[in-house]
């Protein structure tokens, strides 16, 4: 079955080449939307400080940013692709509120590219839930939809596992120093948790304020490790809706 799967895609991707979003160069497979040259200029994040996925200065050798070290965040990883510039923050915006599959699925796609398979241990995967009032609108996660292929990764998927209790005023309508406030006690886990380690996956960060509470919430209930993963990170300019 695998070897007419196989011989189909070969076939498909003969047929019906996908060409790269961007340009509309062929791509060469029929599961990735952009080309190689267009792929190597999007804006990709330098090395970053592990705690909030700013940038570091270049001559530095730490690993988190003096505010990081001051004070920690609950995150014990995070970590993000892109700075959240064009035509990154577009294709966001496009899986965010305009129901583009192709966005989400080609930023899910570079994701998975990125990020590593588990270790050892089993990582649970756990994208930023939406409040139901949310998801009854928009009619689906575009985290949960980003995540997606990482299950293919061996993450094991635990969408259900922490739940948006209150609905909240979006984080991108908020000043920075509101944002924490607005997001405390917003998230709930449905079951106690003991050990467990977890993957969070978003679609911006700006503050961090988001992630942070899910992290503390998780920690809280129990969990030993959360890492994140975000595809763009704001760097200097107060939007997003992290
Ligand atoms: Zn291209
Ligand atoms: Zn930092």
């Amino acid at each position: 079955m695998a070897l007419v799967n196989n011989w189909l895609n070969r076939l498909q991707s003969v047929l019906f080449p996908q060409t790269c979003r961007l340009c509309l160069a062929p791509t060469g497979t029929q599961d990735f939307a952009l080309c190689a040259a267009c792929r190597d200029e999007l804006p990709w994040l330098p090395r970053t400080c592990s705690g909030c996925a700013l940038p570091l200065p270049e001559d530095s050798s730490a690993t988190r940013c003096a505010r990081c070290q001051q004070s920690p965040p609950y995150l014990d990883r995070c970590q993000a692709l892109f700075s959240y510039r064009a035509p990154v923050d577009q294709w966001i915006q496009d899986a965010k509120f305009r129901q583009d599959l192709t966005a989400t699925r080609l930023l899910g796609a570079l994701l998975a590219q990125r990020v590593a398979a588990p270790e050892s241990q089993p990582v649970k995967l756990l994208p930023v839930p939406l409040h139901r009032k949310r998801l009854r609108v928009r009619g689906y996660n575009q985290a949960l939809e980003i995540a997606r292929p990482l299950v293919r990764k061996g993450y094991v998927p635990a969408p259900t596992q922490c739940r948006k209790h209150r609905a909240t005023a979006a984080q991108s309508d908020l000043p920075a120093d509101r944002r924490r406030h607005n997001v405390r006690g917003a998230f709930s886990v449905t079951r106690p948790l003991s050990g467990e380690r977890f993957l969070l996956v978003d679609d911006v960060l700006t503050t961090g304020a988001t992630l942070n509470e899910l992290a503390r919430t998780l920690k809280r209930a129990g969990a030993q490790r959360v890492e994140a993963w975000v595809i763009a990170r704001t760097i200097g300019r107060n939007f997003g809706d992290g």
